[in-house]
């Protein structure tokens, strides 16, 4: 366990620390006047006096470098010691972009100190290749995130309905509501990029909104063309940022009503990671049941959701990953794993629903193991809604033996 920040005392003239040190830490003055300064040639060129409340050496400590200035104590100075772990553990929790930003600034900063040190107006030294790149990664992911706001605002995203199919009924029973970019240069953009980039930033409230918004008017559109017994519903899925937006439940089941369709027929995926927040799903779940909105647990098995919580978390279906599903059925230990966990699942009364299920034989040995629900190829990839009414109509058979 690291201790707690330490205070510390420098009388006055007394040196904090030397250019050339190692950047263990940072420091927040509480009280006295500390000069900052460089050696320049044979003279001494000051940088900044600092006083209370300010901080001094953290920039060592956030770029990993070893002190580029001095700083001294000009009288009696008290300070509070921020650990470098402390400055780092923010520091790595931060959006990625602002992040390198921050370490560009820095390394900006270190050059022009360095120009005026030597009192050079020259060209500045050329980059190193690791920041060039890492320069390189946010230009593009800045661009790219303009890319997206823009897609949104011109309606250039696209939603694909990939089919749930019960094994037990041999019908499709709803759909997961996928989003799709196609990028007017880059062509189709995954969204394992694009999701990832908007969840760091709050641009994955409008793109979930629009995803909502955009499956509820494919669903109502294809309702229109399939007999009144067919009634497939549509899962979407909802990250962390969105659900905290306020009566997001209210949100869910106003957006179905708008477009003609009970709130039943939506369901609301939300991941592992996020279920690590019990109270807030707990909330969500409770919220959306009494709008007849179902919740899944998605991609089961990959994050650290504590077993010993499930059972307080009244989830209607629960997505076993990809992960289990794809060494079946050859994996004994995989048919052991998947087997252990369907029982434990459905003695909680939770639909299983197994992932990228891509062969029969997967279908199969689902079905031994006591998995009810399945999505992946061989049932239907994800596709353009319209092109859907088909496979509802007359649904593709898998052979159970
Ligand atoms: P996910 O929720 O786990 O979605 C399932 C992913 O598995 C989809 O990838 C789907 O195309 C893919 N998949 C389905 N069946 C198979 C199969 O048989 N084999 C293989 N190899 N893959 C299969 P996709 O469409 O690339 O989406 C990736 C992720 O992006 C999704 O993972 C989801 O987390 C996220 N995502 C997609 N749309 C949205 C959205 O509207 N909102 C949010 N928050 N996330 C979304
Ligand atoms: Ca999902
Ligand atoms: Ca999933």
């Amino acid at each position: 366990m690291p201790s707690a920040s330490a205070t510390r005392i420098f009388a006055a003239g007394e040196r904090i620390f030397t250019e050339g040190d190692p950047p263990d830490v940072a420091y927040l003055i509480e009280s006295g006047r500390v000069e900052v300064w460089a050696n320049q040639g044979a003279k001494r060129l000051t940088l900044s006096f600092l006083g209370a409340g300010e901080i001094l050496g953290e920039m060592a400590v956030i770029d990993r470098a070893p002190r580029s200035a001095c700083a001294d104590a000009l009288t009696e100075v008290v300070v509070t010691e921020i650990r470098a772990d402390q400055l780092r553990e923010r520091l790595d929790e931060a959006d990625p972009v602002l992040r390198s930003l921050l370490i560009g600034l820095l390394t900006r900063y270190r050059r022009g100190l360095r120009a005026a040190r030597v009192g050079s107006s020259g060209p500045e030294p050329a980059a190193d290749n690791e920041n060039q790149e890492q320069q390189r990664r946010i230009a593009d992911k800045i661009r790219l995130e303009r890319e997206l706001l823009e897609a949104i605002e011109r309606d250039e995203l696209r939603i694909a309905f990939q089919p749930i199919f019960d094994l037990l009924e041999q019908r499709i029973v709803g759909f997961e509501a996928l989003v799709r970019w196609d990028h007017p240069t880059r062509g189709a953009v995954s969204p394992a990029e694009f999701i990832a980039l908007a969840e760091e930033t709050s641009l994955i409230v409008p793109v979930g909104h629009y995803a909502l918004r955009k499956s509820c008017q494919l669903l109502a559109k294809l309702d229109g063309t399939l007999p009144t017994h067919i009634r497939p519903w549509v899962a979407v899925n909802i990250s962390a940022r969105q659900s905290v937006v306020p009566d997001f439940a209210d949100l869910l089941a106003r957006t179905a009503e708008e477009f003609g369709l009970e709130p039943r027929r939506l369901k609301a995926e939300i991941t592992e990671s996020l279920a690590l927040d019990y109270d807030r799903v707990m909330e969500l779940i409770r919220r959306c049941r009494h709008h007849g909105i179902g919740v899944a647990l998605d991609d089961f098995g990959t994050g650290h959701s504590g077993l010993g919580h499930l059972h307080r978390l009244d989830f209607d279906s629960i997505k076993l990953d990809r992960a289990f599903v794809t060494p079946l059925p050859a994996d004994t230990k995989a048919v052991a794993l998947v087997r252990g966990i369907a029982t434990m699942l459905n003695g909680l009364c939770a639909e299983v629903i197994a992932e990228g299920v891509e062969t029969l034989e997967q279908a199969q040995t689902l079905h031994r193991l006591g998995v009810r629900f399945i999505q992946g190829w061989l049932v239907g990839r994800p596709q353009e809604p319209s092109l859907i009414l088909e496979q509802l109509l007359t649904p593709p058979r898998v052979e159970l033996v």
